[in-house]
């Protein structure tokens, strides 16, 4: 095989109390990248969008995680890449993770299924190392395998992807810069015990929701005593548009990974419509432009598509 395609999937980090280690992967937003062995140990990337990425490999997220690939190779092959985003950079719905991941588990494809998901996902986080400075997977693991995923650990890697309920996601992006390395600065170091009693319930509350297709120990759970009440200051009209989806019957939801979009679960496809009214209501009379996207939950994760 010389040449695929892939979808790769937009995720939300974090799912409101699983800071740095729940996410999942969205049906929609998926950006499309296509890839091609070439006889040079190097990287060339070809952007098909408006988004101005680096086409220089070590700059890119997609070419750092290729160029950590074929550092692993005894044969010297390099890659071709096309890339035609659809996530917006910065969005927070794991726009840079969906480059990583489509990129590895691309290239694991063309290779012949040498590496294992875990090697695949080791790639990937070279991006998100490149991306925000650090090597997290809580967007790349969900991107890999579709569904939820919990990141256990990350030294060792240990994912365990969980199964879910076939829930509704309304996306909101406001269109604001929040830069993920200044969502991370602003977070206290230190938490009180209460606080993180109260995670804790809410965390083990929402894994075993998921696990359960318990929907209502679910919506229960959404909730985040420690990051959001600081992250949330970066993204105008937040508490509304949150108080006023659940109004319209939305589970619950928060910031999706460090923002500034949020995301909203719903039971049916209805009420997540009625929940992106009420973004779209909220924004407009605020005065920010904004996307939004009412999907599913993607229980693929990066799917080959040729
Ligand atoms: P998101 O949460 O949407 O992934 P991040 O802030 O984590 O956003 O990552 C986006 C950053 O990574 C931007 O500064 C962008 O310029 C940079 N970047 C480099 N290459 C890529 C790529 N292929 N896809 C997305 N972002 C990239």
């Amino acid at each position: 095989m010389k040449k695929i395609k892939v979808h790769s999937p937009g995720t939300v980090a974090n799912l409101v109390c699983g800071f740095d280690i729940l996410g999942m992967a969205l049906s929609e937003p998926f950006d499309i990248m296509e890839l091609s062995l070439i006889d040079e140990p190097k990287v060339i990337i070809h952007n098909k969008d408006n988004f101005n990425l680096p086409v220089e490999a070590e700059k890119n997220v997609a070419g750092v995680v290729l160029l950590s690939v074929i550092e692993r190779l005894e044969n010297k092959v390099g890659f071709e890449i096309a890339i035609e985003k659809h996530i917006k950079p910065g969005s927070g719905i794991g726009s840079s993770a969906a480059s990583a991941a489509g990129a590895a588990v691309a290239a694991n494809h063309l290779l012949g299924k040498i590496f294992s998901n875990d090697e695949v996902v080791q790639f990937a986080m070279n991006g998100e190392k490149l991306a925000s400075g650090v090597k997290h997977a809580d967007n790349i693991a969900p991107c890999i395998l579709g569904g939820v995923s919990l990141i256990r650990s990350i030294h060792p890697l240990d994912i365990i992807p969980l199964s879910s309920p076939d829930l509704f996601v309304t996306i909101v992006h406001p269109q604001i810069e929040v830069r993920t390395s200044d969502a991370r600065q602003i977070l206290r170091q230190q938490v009180l015990l209460k606080d993180a009693i109260r995670q804790w319930g809410n965390i083990a509350g929402l894994v075993t929701g998921f696990l359960k297709n318990d929907v209502e120990l679910i919506g229960r759970s959404l909730e985040d005593v420690i990051i959001e009440p600081v992250r949330s200051i970066l993204i105008p009209g937040f508490d509304e548009v949150k108080e006023k989806c659940k109004e319209a019957g939305a589970l619950g939801g928060g910031i999706s990974g460090s923002g500034p979009s949020m995301f909203m679960l719903s039971k049916d496809k209805n009420t997540a419509i009625a929940v992106e009214s009420v973004m779209k209501e909220v924004y407009t009379r605020i005065g920010i432009d904004f996307n939004t996207y009412v999907t599913t939950i993607n229980k693929n994760g990066v799917e080959v598509v040729v």
